[in-house]
């Protein structure tokens, strides 16, 4: 056996781009979500590994028969669910590449251009986002850079566990139970995952409420007064999230304003730009984070919004001195001289994983193959089209927008009004708890089933205030003009005919 036979290297990688290239020319035949039940692929594969090789002509046949149709398209353009994951050429031939070299790159000497390139990469991103020069690591002395992870989650884990030691080194480890971390009830999840990781009470995990009337964004002012009354307790506050574009309904949290709160008491801010961060390359969105100069940490992710395949998150903190006295450790089998210096960025020391892919490659790739002008454009484009969506649906009166669309997701919702017609008299729900606002989100639940079920698209929900929405998230790599119309008519149809079905029965109901 040589499992690094160049000739077969050759004629199998070839072959794996021919694969891909046919399945994106039918992208749009399959059912964009997948309509397997669980445990479909138990009933059809083998229950145990092949005692034999298989050629790879087989693998890739089962590939086509099994793994696609249990395959969620995310690179269909007409995926509007979540937040889309924007795939690239450029993305996909660095990460070929970074996969193809394998190497290892978690401290400088362990590949050295994988370190460099990673601090370059991150330096032109600041830049390009305008970020203050104290995240930059050519134009600032204090320990300000960026760093590559994995996911948001990670740069939330590991900035959260520099703000905990940061305190804690103040307060004494024996206080950890004081500790406070402040957000809203629209901040990603990941905030609470990482609150329970690092130990801190999940009754001091504040989750302050954030208004329909102000945008479901964070005001300072309610969460002034969670930390007044913390201090008066005796508590510690040490930790916030703010987010630009919550994942529901892509609020925004006042950076400027919430800073002002937190700066009297000494309060780690951190920044989850997950999706939204890349539009403020573009000068028009660059306003939405304003005051990052006064936070500690930023991030967001590069395969959504980014054309950066999956996974890549961008995270820039002012101090990383913070970071790596939390994470680093330096054993034996490790050491070299060039950590010994302290001259060298060890990324081991910014992270949880020893190990870490070549990422800054891919993003590297990204940029140069795209250049910056194109890649405000595609975000811009993105944008676009999400108004285009908002006025179809502004257009129809059966439909209500429940949040303007400051970016390309879009969140709407057959409107109470519409329903009422079907709900007035005794109701369509013939029992007493089932009152208007139950009905609303039943309808419109109904609703995102039906247009999900019918393969053509798929689009997930958000709820606010008790009130259940469909989320266009618009942004995938492929999606046109076209794509968007088209789906909006299908919701149109789906619509119709549910509710039609809904005033017939009433109508049945009632005679
Ligand atoms: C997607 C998202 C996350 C989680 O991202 P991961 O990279 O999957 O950890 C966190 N916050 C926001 C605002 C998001 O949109």
């Amino acid at each position: 056996m040589n499992p690094l036979d160049l000739e077969e290297f050759k004629r199998q990688g070839y072959m794996m781009i021919d694969f891909l290239t046919d399945y994106y020319k039918n992208i749009e035949n399959y059912p964009v979500l997948s309509t397997v039940e669980p445990g479909y692929l138990t009933k059809r594969l083998p229950s145990s590994a092949p005692f034999q090789p298989e050629s790879i002509e087989s693998i890739l046949e089962d590939v086509q028969q099994h793994i696609i149709p249990g395959l969620t398209h995310w690179m269909n353009p007409n995926f509007y669910a979540y937040f889309p994951c924007t795939g690239s050429t450029a993305g996909f031939i660095g990460e070929m590449l970074s996969t193809g070299f394998n190497v290892v790159g978690f401290n400088w000497l362990s590949s050295p251009a994988a370190t460099e390139l990673e601090t370059i990469v991150m330096d032109w991103l600041g830049k390009m986002l305008n970020l203050p020069k104290s995240f930059i690591f050519s134009s600032c002395d204090k320990g300000g850079g960026g760093v590559l992870l994995g996911t948001t989650c990670e740069a939330i884990l590991c900035t959260l566990v520099a703000a905990r030691d940061k305190k804690l080194a103040q307060i004494g480890k024996e206080n950890i139970g004081k500790l406070v971390v402040y957000c809203s009830d629209q901040t990603h999840s990941a905030l609470q995952k990482a609150t329970q990781i690092v130990g801190i009470h999940p009754q001091n995990f504040r989750v302050i409420k954030a208004k329909g009337s102000n945008l479901y964004s964070l005001s300072s002012d309610p969460l002034l007064s969670a930390i007044l009354l913390d201090v008066e307790n005796g508590l510690v506050p040490c930790f916030l999230c703010a987010t630009i574009g919550t994942t529901a309904t892509n609020a925004i949290d006042p950076i400027k304003l919430l800073c002002n709160v937190t700066k009297e008491f000494d309060i780690w801010v951190h920044v989850d730009a997950a999706y939204a961060g890349p539009v403020c390359i573009c000068p028009e969105f660059r306003h939405y984070i304003d005051g990052i100069e006064e936070v500690n940490s930023f991030s967001f992710n590069a395969h959504k919004w980014f054309l950066t395949n999956l996974a890549c998150c961008c995270l820039w903190v002012k101090d990383h001195n913070a970071l790596t006295s939390s994470l680093s450790t330096y054993p034996e089998y490790l050491r070299n001289k060039k950590s010994d210096s302290k001259k060298v960025v060890d990324y081991k020391d910014w992270q949880v994983p020893l190990s870490r892919k070549f990422n800054a490659l891919k993003l590297w790739i990204v940029l140069r193959s795209y250049g910056v002008e194109n890649l405000k454009n595609f975000l811009r484009n993105h944008v676009e089209l999400a108004k285009t969506f908002e006025e179809l649906v502004r257009k129809d009166e059966r439909f209500e927008i429940v949040v303007p669309s400051k970016f390309s997701l879009v969140c709407f919702r057959i409107s109470p009004s519409a329903i009422s017609t079907i709900n007035d008299g005794e109701g369509y729900y013939n029992g007493k708890m089932m009152n208007d606002e139950y009905l609303v989100n039943d309808v419109n639940c109904k609703l995102l089933d039906s247009i999900n079920s019918s393969g053509k698209t798929y689009m997930t929900h958000g709820e606010v205030e008790g009130a259940f929405f469909i989320r266009c998230a618009i942004g995938s790599t492929l999606t046109e003009e076209h794509h968007v119309t088209m789906t909006w008519k299908l919701v149109q149809e789906h619509a119709s005919s549910l509710l039609g079905t809904l005033l017939n029965s009433y109508i049945n109901k009632n005679n």
